[in-house]
């Protein structure tokens, strides 16, 4: 799972560039509408955190280019406090969902992984693929009731196949959602991720599916 931050103080895009690597995001940040636009509008994020008072372009006007030009990603806005106002712009615009300034961290990341499992077309915060449970609210995975413990990458890439379980997901789409756009891509390493992930999940619920990518078994043929 990949996700842009895009907010002109840099102590909160900080925190929240963290707060979102922690919790099994790779991220992207920018500081001001221009370079947000721009990175929204070219690669391919699971989800935005947008700041709506933003130098050089503000945040109403970079969402309306993005849907625009049909970026549907889920966009999260951050708005000033009682600024009813700019709720009301930003949902026309077309955000998915908000937070207020001042925030809670865990606030805006219960609403990022709502958005993220949604869009993916996940209602509930667990996601079951036969015995593998991923729970997106601990960034926790369990076999059969037993905890695995993966790496902060190996945990991306599970998380992504299990949100898009049931379809096949190429090795190109894989790379854009683990790495942020800083990080050296080699698609060799995917194959090197996958291999240890189904070593320690230690059953066969990963497929692969040659010359086009991978896939999990949606819940009803993995059993
Ligand atoms: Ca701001």
């Amino acid at each position: 799972m990949r996700a842009l931050v895009v907010e002109d103080d840099p102590d909160l895009n900080r925190q929240i560039a963290e707060a979102l690597g922690d919790a099994g995001f790779a991220v992207d940040t920018a500081f001001d509408g221009e370079e947000g636009h721009f990175l929204g509008d070219t690669e391919p994020y699971d989800v935005v955190i947008l700041d709506i008072g933003l130098p050089k372009q503000d945040g109403i006007r970079v969402l309306e280019a993005w849907r625009g030009g049909e970026r549907t990603m889920p966009v999260l806005i951050l708005t000033a406090r009682d600024q009813w106002s700019e709720k009301v712009a930003g949902f026309d615009a077309g955000a998915d969902d908000y937070v207020a300034k001042p925030f809670h961290m865990e606030e805006v990341l219960a609403r990022v992984r709502a958005l993220v499992r949604r869009a993916a077309g996940h209602a509930t915060a667990e996601i079951t693929c036969g015995p593998v449970r991923l729970d997106t609210r601990a960034s926790r995975v369990t076999v059969s009731g037993n905890p695995i413990k993966l790496t902060a990458l190996e945990f991306r890439l599970l998380s992504y196949l299990m949100h898009h379980a049931g379809r096949v997901v190429s090795r190109s789409e894989l790379i854009e959602h683990l790495y942020d756009q800083d990080f050296d891509r080699d698609s060799n390493t995917i194959e090197v991720f996958v291999g240890r992930v189904r070593k320690k999940l230690g059953v066969d619920v990963i497929h692969t599916v040659r010359g086009l990518g991978y896939s999990l078994a949606a819940p009803e043929d993995a059993a």
